[in-house]
C-alpha cells in the first residue's frame, strides 16, 4: 500500500505560513511536505517570506510550477492560450491552471493529508480537491474535518454504524451527554451545524476519535494510518494567534501587510496590501491598487501593461484612469472616512481587520 503523504501549501499569505510554524512546532512527529505554487508574478515580500520560513523549518519548500517546460513563466504560458483573456472572479482559470492542477499534479494518485489554514475566526471552508485520494485536515479550527467527512459522519443513515464505533470506544471516555447527542438525528430543528458544535464542546476529542474510527470503514487517505495526532488539537487558532507565531518564530510577518502613511488633502491615512497573491490579482480593492501605483510602481506599470483589447482587471476602470490625480485623491478619501467607520466599530489595531471584506473574498488556494 502506499505511504499516505501529509502536505501543506504555502500561498504567501500569513496562515499558511503561520500553520507551517504551528504544525512543526506542535507535531513535529508528522514528514510534512511543503510546497508553494509560483504563478511567476508574486510580489518579492511572498519569496522573502517563503524564505524565512524555509530557515525556520530547517527544509525546503518544493516550488511547483505549471507549463514548466514553457519559456514563459506560468501566468504568461496560459495568457497567450487563453488569448490575451484576462482571469476575473468570474473566470478563474489562473486559479485552476496555476495553482490547483500543479498541486494535483504533484500528489499523483497518492493518499494525501493537506492541512489546511482555515482560521477559527472564518466561516469558510476553503479548496476541498474533488480528487478522492487528497483530504483535507483544519489545525486551526476545533472542527479540523471536512465538510464531507462531517456529513457523512453525522448522517441520520449512519446513527447506528457510528453508536456501534462509540461503544468500542475505551470506556472512560464515555459520557451521558455525548451519547444522547450522537443518538439525537439531526432535523429541520436540530441541523448538522448544531449537533457538530454542541458535539465539540463536550468533547473534542472524543469527538475526533469517532470521527477516526469511521474513517477506518472508508476509503479516505487516513483510513490507512494506524494513529493521527491531531485528535487531540481541541486548539482554536484566530487572527492575533497567528500574528504571534509570526513574530514569535521569527519568520515575521509578510511585508506588504505593513501599514504605509499616507496623506491626501491635509488628511492622514494609511494603507497595505490586504493579502497574498499575484500582484495584479482582480480581487484586490482600489486603495490596494493605489499601494501597488506607489510602493511597487514598476509592478503597476507591467500589471497596466496587461491591459489592452478591451480587456480590464477591473469592470468599472481601467488602471489609467483609476490612477489619474483626481480619481486618486477621490479613493484615499473614500477610503480614509470608511477605515475610520470601520475602525470605530471594530477597535481593532490590524488594519487588515479595518479593509473588512477583503480576506473573506477570493480563493483559498491564493489568499490562505
Ligand atoms: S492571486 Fe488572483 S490573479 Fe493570481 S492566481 Fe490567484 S486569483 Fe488568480
Amino acid at each position: 500500500m502506499t505511504k499516505v503523504r501529509h502536505v501543506l501549501g504555502i500561498s504567501g499569505g500569513k496562515d499558511s505560513a503561520a500553520l507551517a510554524i504551528y504544525m512543526r512546532q506542535r507535531y513535529p512527529e508528522l514528514d510534512i511536505e511543503y510546497y508553494t505554487c509560483d504563478t511567476g508574478k508574486e510580489l518579492e515580500e511572498t519569496y522573502q517570506l517563503i524564505k524565512n520560513l524555509e530557515g525556520f523549518l530547517g527544509k525546503s519548500i518544493k516550488l511547483l510550477q505549471a507549463a514548466d517546460k514553457s519559456t514563459q513563466d506560468p501566468f504568461d504560458h496560459y495568457l497567450n492560450l487563453y488569448g490575451g483573456f484576462l482571469p476575473s472572479s468570474n473566470s478563474r482559470w489562473c486559479t485552476k491552471k496555476l495553482k490547483l492542477e500543479p498541486f494535483e499534479k504533484f500528489v499523483g494518485n497518492d493518499p494525501v493529508i493537506s492541512y489546511v489554514g482555515i482560521r477559527g475566526d472564518e466561516d469558510r471552508e476553503g479548496y476541498i480537491s474533488k480528487k478522492s485520494n487528497i483530504q483535507s485536515i483544519f489545525p486551526f479550527r476545533k472542527n479540523i474535518w471536512s465538510e464531507d467527512v462531517v456529513s457523512k459522519v453525522l448522517a441520520n443513515a449512519n446513527l447506528s454504524v457510528i453508536a456501534d464505533l462509540y461503544g468500542q470506544l475505551p470506556k472512560a471516555s464515555l459520557s451521558d451527554r455525548f451519547d444522547e447527542l450522537l443518538s439525537k438525528p439531526v432535523s429541520f430543528s436540530f441541523p448538522q451545524s448544531q449537533k457538530l458544535n454542541l458535539l465539540l464542546d463536550v468533547d473534542t476529542q472524543r469527538f475526533n476519535e469517532l470521527v477516526f474510527a469511521f474513517l477506518k470503514q472508508t476509503n479516505y487517505p487516513l483510513a490507512q494510518e494506524d494513529s493521527f495526532p491531531l485528535l487531540d488539537n481541541d486548539e482554536v487558532l484566530v487572527r492575533d494567534d497567528i500574528f504571534r507565531l509570526l513574530e514569535e518564530s521569527g519568520v515575521g510577518v509578510p511585508a506588504y501587510y505593513n501599514k504605509v502613511d499616507f496623506t491626501v488633502n491635509e488628511k492622514k491615512g494609511q494603507y497595505s496590501r490586504s493579502r497574498s497573491g499575484c500582484y495584479f490579482c482582480f480581487y484586490q480593492q482600489k486603495i490596494e491598487w493605489i499601494w501597488l501605483y506607489e510602493q511597487h510602481p514598476d509592478k503597476f506599470a507591467q500589471a497596466l501593461a496587461y491591459e489592452k483589447d478591451g480587456y480590464t482587471w477591473n469592470d468599472e476602470e481601467t488602471l489609467e484612469d483609476m490612477v489619474k490625480p483626481q480619481r486618486m485623491q477621490a479613493i484615499k478619501e473614500e477610503y480614509i472616512k470608511r477605515t475610520s467607520r470601520n475602525a470605530q466599530k471594530l477597535k481593532s489595531p490590524y488594519l487588515l481587520d479595518i479593509l473588512g471584506d477583503a480576506e473573506g473574498e477570493g480563493c483559498a488556494a491564493c489568499f490562505i
